[in-house]
Parts: C-alpha cells; structure tokens; sequence
C-alpha cells in the first residue's frame, strides 16, 4: 500500500518536473515546494518551518520544543535540506527509513548542498560522473545530439568540458573540491572496472537499478541542469 503511494507521488512529482523547467534556478525552487506540499499532503508527517501558525516540533514524534528551550533541548534542523526539525538522532533516522531520504535530496539541491551532502567523497564524486552519463543520454534521447561517447569520440574531452563548467558554477561543486579531487574523479571515469564509467552508455532504469532509488535519475538530471544551465527540453538548450 506504502508502495503504491510512493509510486503515485513519483509519477506526480515527474510530471511536475516534466511541466516546469524553465529557467532552472526559477523552475527547481518551485517543483521543490510543489514536491514537498505533495509529499505533506500524502503523509501528513512534514512540519512546514515556514509556517508561521505551526508551532516547532519534532517532524517525526511530534514532539513540540519547549518555549525556554536552550542548548541540547533545541529542536536540530536536518542539515542537508534545512527543511524539518527533530528532536533525537532517532527520530531523524526514521524519518529518514519513512522517505525523507528523497525529500531531503531535493531540499539539498535547491540549497546548493547537494555534493556536499554525502558521507564519502566517492559517493559525490559518482554522482557527479553519473550526472553526466545521464545527461549525455538525455541529449541524444530529447535533442539528437550526439557526443562525446554517441558521437563514437574518445568521451575524455567532452566530461573534461563538463568538469570545467561545473567548476565555474556557484554551489556545484562541494566545499572539498580541488585539484587533486579532480584528478581523482578524471581516473574514477574512466576507470572501466568501476560502475561509473563514461566509457559506458547508461540509460534512465540502469541508474534506477543501480542506486537503487525510482527518483535517482531526476536527481542527476537536476544537476547536470545546474551544471549546463538548462534542461534538456529548454528552447534554449535547442539552441
Ligand atoms: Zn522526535
Ligand atoms: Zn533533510
């Protein structure tokens, strides 16, 4: 049953991704806020912390915060999204099992926090390969062009044009990015032992099988769009 309505809310939330695009910056805060008041009306378990009639209160529990509270008694914000609060580590890690993993995602990308989210840099730094595997997909799929590996061209300098880009970019790349880290994810890419391979063509129900996660592609897709500058369905990116 839990099953189902996750479904529908992941048909529902890329419809929405489908209809607004444009311009990114303009189109991702508000599929974010459609996303999460689809999420609130399905589960009922989010506390809007821009809401001013709502008192503080733990997302999960509902535990509310007590009006002197001071230091450890404070309700903690997630880190990542900056969207919800809780009360205990414990109740951030249910939260977390009830589906807040995807919510979150969202929440740190419009934040801008979204590499920076993870625990592991490779785990960052795949994401950032895999974002770019999927967008060349979408390019050949949605606008017919073709490069780099579907161009049957060495994909090397192409992902190194799209390195560059997102290094110029505000809130790309995470806080620990240097020279070295880019060295490190040039070799993962071309690493064809290593899943994330740009040697390799990926399509959309790979990465979903792969990450193991229905939302995984729209994620990546959000931020080669940030890397880019547009979707793959701009009339701008048809340029
Ligand atoms: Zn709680
Ligand atoms: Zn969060």
């Amino acid at each position: 049953m839990r099953h189902r309505k996750t479904t529908a809310l992941v048909i529902r939330a890329e419809i929405y991704w489908l209809l607004i695009r444009k311009p990114w910056s303009h189109s991702l805060a508000r599929f974010v806020t459609l996303f999460q008041l689809i999420q609130s009306a399905s589960s009922g378990k989010c506390t809007d912390l821009d809401s001013p009639d709502q008192p503080a209160a733990c997302v999960y529990c509902k535990k509310p915060q007590p009006s002197k509270a001071t230091g450890e008694q404070r309700l903690k914000k997630c880190g990542r999204c900056l969207h919800v609060l809780y009360c205990s580590r414990q109740c951030q890690k249910e939260h977390w099992k009830l589906g807040h993993k995807t919510q979150c995602s969202l929440g740190a990308l419009a934040n801008d926090v979204y590499l920076d989210s993870f625990r592991k840099e490779e785990e960052a730094i795949d994401q950032l390969i895999d974002a770019y595997r999927m967008r060349v997909e979408d390019d050949y799929a949605f606008r017919h062009e073709n490069r780099g590996l579907y161009a049957r061209e060495n994909p090397f300098p192409d992902f190194r044009s799209f390195l560059d880009l997102a290094e110029s970019r505000q809130g790309v790349m995470p806080k620990w990015w240097n020279k070295e880290k880019r060295r490190i994810c040039e070799r993962r890419a071309v690493d064809e032992d290593g899943w994330s391979c740009i040697a390799f063509a990926v399509e959309k129900h790979d990465i979903q099988e792969h990450y193991n996660d229905h939302m995984m592609p729209m994620k990546l897709r959000m931020l080669a769009e940030k890397v880019y500058g547009f979707g793959v369905m701009d009339p701008m990116g048809q340029l």
